[in-house]
């Protein structure tokens, strides 16, 4: 009986947390008889019983009701947060009738977010729904800007288990980047990026007026060249970066010729000092896509750009 008064409670909190108001038994009876099928034949005993928790609960305050839940299910909070449409769930996904392969790719240079539970319950709710592969990939290769938390990793996986989202497979970028250098080096040959030694301000008038610099037109030799030394220490930081072709008249100067790799000398907090030319997100995250067998991506609006940029790369 003491874990159906821990569910009622759950349960009843929850409630109260959607409409900041006392929680309604009927609405607290019916969520638990709908996720708790085996306690329908004992309704006569859980009732009384729910009726004595909601009096509990009654007596304390809203601010209470938030700070209890999220310390005994904290997955209920998230599950607020997520708009479902009335009875449908999640809407369906095109083309998931054989199974998916959905990724959340988190860059752990911070603890996760509301925003990241968000993405962990959808990506891996999909994967339940269809059957398939759910796949953490810590989008890590900015020792920089976006430098990861060594133990942030941990935390994210942590919260997968709370959230009852166990991915299938945890994959690190920054121990994959052997795998992206001769992508880069194809892509070269094939004449979909050269190596820009312009400074970033020159670039920027360049892209802002949607006109090529001079590196543009390099041969493959020469590209392939610089990329050589890029990587092995010729060039310093700041020296190059390798841009992927697109189109410098393209309408939204993001498109024109964007940067996939550049030369980072400071050590990254999980593999050190072992690579110094590091690929920017737009490019790790389509190389894998592709090298994993992304079917379906959940992107953030702030990612919209994103999938336009790296559409230029799959076209190579
Ligand atoms: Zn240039």
């Amino acid at each position: 009986m003491e874990d159906t008064r821990e569910l009622i409670e759950k349960y009843a909190l929850q409630n109260a947390v959607k409409y900041k108001a006392a929680p309604n038994a009927g609405a607290v009876m019916g969520k638990l008889m709908g996720e708790h099928p085996e306690l329908r034949a004992r309704a006569k005993e859980v009732s009384p019983l729910v009726k004595e928790v909601l009096a509990e609960i009654e007596k304390t305050s809203p601010e209470e009701w938030q700070k209890r839940l999220e310390a005994i299910a904290p997955e209920l909070i998230v599950e607020l947060s997520i708009k479902k449409e009335p009875d449908k769930g999640l809407p369906a996904l095109d083309g998931a009738e054989k199974g998916v392969v959905m990724r959340f790719a988190p860059n752990p240079n911070g603890p996760p977010t509301l925003g990241s539970a968000r993405g962990i319950i959808v990506n891996s709710e999909y994967v339940k729904k269809y059957g398939g592969k759910f796949i953490i990939r810590f989008d890590d290769t900015d020792p920089v800007k976006k430098r990861p938390m060594p133990e942030a990793y941990g935390w994210y996986l942590e919260d997968c288990n709370w959230l009852d989202a166990k991915p299938d497979l945890v994959i690190t970028a920054s121990e994959r980047i052997d795998r992206y250098y001769p992508i880069a080096e194809e892509l070269i040959r094939r004449g979909g990026a050269y190596v820009c030694a312009c400074p970033q301000a020159v670039f920027k008038e360049h892209k802002d007026k949607g006109i090529p610099c001079e590196h543009r037109d390099q041969s493959i030799d020469q590209n392939l060249e610089l990329w050589k030394q890029m990587l092995d220490g010729r060039l310093a930081e700041g020296q190059a970066v390798l841009r992927v072709k697109t189109d410098m008249s393209h309408k939204d100067p993001a498109i024109r010729d964007w940067p996939a790799f550049r030369i980072v000398t400071t050590p990254h907090p999980l593999v050190g000092d072992k690579y110094r030319v590091w690929p920017l997100l737009d490019f790790e995250s389509a190389v894998e896509d592709h090298l994993l067998g992304t079917t379906h991506i959940l992107r953030g609006k702030d990612l919209a750009d994103s999938g336009s940029r790296q559409r230029y790369l799959y076209q190579y």
